[in-house]
């Protein structure tokens, strides 16, 4: 069966518009997928011959209390039936307190978790990345959503993992 994955970040950090990205289709899937909820927005897409499920989510704050609990409910589903957690960070904003608190709260979950950090178009890769290495969540993966660029590549690269 198509693997699902959940996108998990702060809000703003542009989720949704990796999830229009990603999916060429919504809405129908959900009754087609025992276990997945309305509550949550699917998309499905395809990779070469790799189909999957998209989930997006409305974000976690990662305040310094912690995580949202609210918040955390609605994503802790969307992990829960996901193969797969992709972690949004905003690349122009740097690594902020939030995303580290975010990174633990996804660490529990001991999915397979891939950091994409987004918003990176006109910048160096590397000197972007380097920050945020220190999550501790592996090299992360350098895309713009809004202009596409090594969006397909990063999905690849995971698919073929998951
Ligand atoms: P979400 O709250 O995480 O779902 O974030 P959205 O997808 O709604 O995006 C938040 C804002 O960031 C919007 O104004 C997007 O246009 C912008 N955005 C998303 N991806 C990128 C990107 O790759 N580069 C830039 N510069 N802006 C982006
Ligand atoms: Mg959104």
């Amino acid at each position: 069966s198509k693997p699902v994955i959940a996108l998990v970040g702060r809000p703003n950090v542009g989720k949704s518009t990796l999830f229009n990205r990603l999916t060429r289709t919504r809405d129908a899937i959900v009754a087609d997928y025992p276990g997945l909820t309305r509550d949550r927005q699917y998309g499905t897409g395809r990779t070469g011959n790799h189909p999957y499920i998209v989930v997006d989510t409305g974000g976690l704050s990662g305040e310094q209390e912690g995580v949202d609990p609210l918040m955390a409910g609605q994503v802790r589903s969307a992990i829960e039936e996901s193969d797969a957690i992709l972690f949004l960070v905003d690349g122009r904003a740097g690594l902020i307190p939030a995303d580290e608190a975010i990174a633990n709260y996804i660490r529990q979950f001991n999915k397979p978790t891939y950091l994409l950090v987004n918003k990176a178009e006109g910048h160096s890769h590397q000197l972007i990345s380097a920050d945020f290495f220190q999550m501790g969540l592996g090299q992360p993966f350098v895309i713009s959503s809004a202009h596409g660029d090594n969006v397909k590549e990063t999905i690849d690269h995971i698919l073929d993992e998951v």
